[in-house]
């Protein structure tokens, strides 16, 4: 995928890293037993720690160290043994100790990588430098008195981890891309709930560009950047004003941008010669954290499946390449879409050897297990009910993103799937069912009444249509009595498209064969 962007003088390249904050799902803070629930009145959730009252010293929440360490395990990465919490030092009213906790030059988590899953059907593999686990500061209001500023630190001492990427990204959409993964594998993993609008996951985008293959150019970052979309905004935005920049004979000024979402364009916030020095230094309160080997590989064995090792698998099942993406990314999608194939199965009448084995074959992580019958039984599990799950598959696919969660909750697909097994509709219309059942939140049967949806299951109206076609091609008949068996398709297919789909395709196959045996 070339994603080069021209200009006056030639192509330009867009590098991109990305740090973004991620907010630890845990009840309570990092270093104090407060409450974190989003939404609290102002100021309800801070402990003496939080408020830096003097004398009061820091305690390590261990949950929060778990869970950076599933993430980091989630994210393929190395897991640090012995890592230093450091103050990162700087004067502003919503941090009252002067100070944040964070992590510097020793990171509990080190080198990682996100594959991201490309629409082109391509893979492409991301470097994470690191991950760190530090404190989140209070809020400052500026909107809520004329003259005074007020200060809200329920947020103050929230445990955030810190992932910063490569810069090894190309395009906005592979930013988005990158976003959406992270996103998924962190909701995977339950460490983050990631929700960009409820500032659990906020961005910080390093941008810079150069002549394909060139040095790194310098670099501007955009800080706080509230949605995936205006990620992408904000990237094309400065990639195209630096290119400018360098094109009218100017350079890039090293700096601090912030993204305006309204006009779609950023501004100079602080330059380098602004930038802060943090004077970092480790923590005197606090002892460097040291991890048990043996319990981090506890962890890695516990880790769910992630989204990675889900795709192969449902790419082995017979799911296509194009919409398996989709299927993963929400863990809830993804489930619902297994239980459904399961129950599936098991009301497929396989023998209880196979039923176990399918079942076995869906949950577990290693297809090597899978015998090659049984992919058959599985992939091909015959006529009607398993294209109920691949048009489900389609729909949920081509849902609108924030709906997708919602359509599978709401589907009621034994419903659909009985009005198959019925043989009141074909597997080809259970798509555009499914569609509807989206748009409109009716149930399948009633839309099946009102589109005069019903199958044709009359045998004579479609012996009828399958006469008049073996006897428009009466040379193709030849070639597959002729021993051309592949034909058969094609004759399905035609049969089918004179029916305009209603035809059920069961009866069109045990009718044509007879015929054509004839
Ligand atoms: P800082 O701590 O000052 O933000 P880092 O060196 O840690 O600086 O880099 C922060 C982010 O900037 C990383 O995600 C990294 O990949 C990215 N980055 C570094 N150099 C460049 C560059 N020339 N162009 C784009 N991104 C860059
Ligand atoms: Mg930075």
């Amino acid at each position: 995928m070339s994603a080069l962007v021209k200009g006056h003088t030639g192509e330009w390249e867009v590098v991109i890293g990305l740090e973004v904050h991620a907010q630890v799902i845990s009840k309570a803070k990092l270093f104090s037993g407060a409450a974190t629930d989003f939404g609290a009145e102002p100021n309800t959730q801070v402990s003496t720690v939080d408020a830096a009252f003097p004398g009061m010293l820091p305690v390590l929440n261990g949950f929060c160290v778990e869970q950076a360490v599933k993430t980091g395990l989630g994210l393929d990465a190395e897991i640090n043994l012995q890592s230093v919490f450091d103050r990162k030092n700087y004067f502003y009213a919503d941090l009252p100790a002067g100070y944040q906790i964070s992590q510097f030059s020793r990171p509990v988590v080190g080198r990682g990588k996100i594959v991201l899953d490309l629409p082109d059907g391509t893979a492409r593999e991301i470097g994470i430098t690191r991950l760190h686990l530090e404190q989140d500061a209070g809020k400052s209001l500026h909107d809520q008195h004329p003259s005074k500023t007020y200060v809200d630190l329920n947020r103050a001492g929230v445990a955030l981890m810190e992932i910063v990427s490569e810069p090894d990204l190309r395009s906005a959409e592979e930013a988005g891309a990158y976003l959406r993964k992270l996103r998924s594998i962190l909701r995977y993993l339950g460490t983050c709930d990631a929700n960009m609008e409820e500032g659990n996951l906020r961005c910080d985008c390093n941008v810079s560009v150069r002549k394909p293959g060139g040095a790194l150019g310098t670099r501007c970052e955009i800080k706080n950047v509230n949605s995936i979309r205006f990620v992408m905004q904000a990237i094309e935005y400065e990639a195209r004003r630096q290119i400018e920049v360098i094109e009218k004979g100017g350079a890039v000024v090293q700096e601090t941008r912030l993204f305006d979402s309204g006009k779609g364009v950023t501004r100079s916030m602080r330059t380098k010669e602004e930038s802060h020095d943090y004077r970092y230094f480790p923590d005197p309160d606090l002892l460097p954290l040291t991890l048990d080997a043996a319990w981090v590989e506890k962890l890695r064995k516990s880790l769910p499946e992630l989204p990675d090792a889900k795709k192969q698998r449902f790419l082995a099942i017979g799911v296509s390449g194009n919409i398996v993406n989709s299927l993963i990314e929400e863990r809830e999608v993804a489930d619902a879409f297994e239980d459904e194939i399961k129950k599936r199965i098991s009301q497929k009448g396989l023998s209880p050897e196979e039923t176990k084995s399918a079942v076995e074959f869906v949950q577990s992580p290693d297809q090597r297990q899978l015998s090659p019958s049984l992919l058959t039984a599985v992939t091909s599990s015959s006529g009607a009910t398993s294209s109920t799950i691949v048009n489900f598959v389609f729909a949920v696919a081509n849902a609108r993103k924030e709906d997708r969660a919602t359509l599978v909750r709401r589907l009621d697909l034994s419903g659909l799937g009985d009005l198959q097994d019925r043989k009141v509709i074909s597997g080809r219309m259970v798509r555009e069912i499914v569609e509807e059942m989206a748009d409109t939140k009716k149930d399948a049967a009633t839309i099946v009444a009102e589109k005069g949806l019903k199958q044709v299951t009359d045998t004579g109206a479609i012996e009828a249509a399958i006469d008049a076609i073996l006897a428009r091609e009466s040379a193709k008949v030849a070639e597959y009595r002729a021993g051309k068996e592949k034909l058969l398709a094609y004759f399905v297919g035609q049969v089918m498209k004179a029916t305009q789909g209603k035809a059920n395709p069961a009866l069109v196959n045990e009718l044509l064969k007879k015929k054509l045996a004839g």
